[in-house]
């Protein structure tokens, strides 16, 4: 990626994106619970935006929440990720995007392992790449 990937045009994004990351990078949609690639998926390694390839989260902030969502306690970098006011579907949440390329990541609710700072980003598997360590 050369450019900012906030001048990324919408007809860019669409063709450079599978329909179901353009509609959860893009449209703010979310995937069906226990239906993402990385729900139940604990190898070691690094995730990364499926819209720009920031890295946002690693392995090991990741645990079994079972909502149904990839769940981490926290992003790699707070740097990474931008978190905002969402007040749709009638409910008071916290939206948590890439800060790089503002694509939707999923939302962030304060019900996580209470001794591992009590947040959780409930995250789409849509909105991101996995690297394994052994790759
Ligand atoms: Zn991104």
């Amino acid at each position: 990626m050369n450019s900012d990937p906030k001048n990324i045009t919408d007809a860019e994004w669409r063709k450079k994106l599978t329909p179901e990351q353009y509609h959860v990078l893009r449209e703010a949609g979310t995937e069906r619970a226990f239906t993402g690639q990385y729900d139940k998926h604990y190898d070691a390694g690094e995730y990364f935006c499926a819209g720009c390839g920031t890295q946002l989260f690693t392995s090991d902030a990741k645990y079994n929440s079972g909502c149904g969502w990839p769940a981490f306690t926290k992003p790699s970098d707070a740097e990474a990720v931008a978190e905002h006011r969402d007040e749709s579907f009638g409910m008071i949440r916290t939206e948590v995007t890439c800060a790089k390329c503002d694509g939707h990541l999923g939302h962030v609710f304060p019900d996580g392992p209470p001794d591992q700072g009590g947040l959780r980003y409930c995250i789409n598997s849509a909105s991101l790449d996995f690297e394994g360590e052994d790759d």
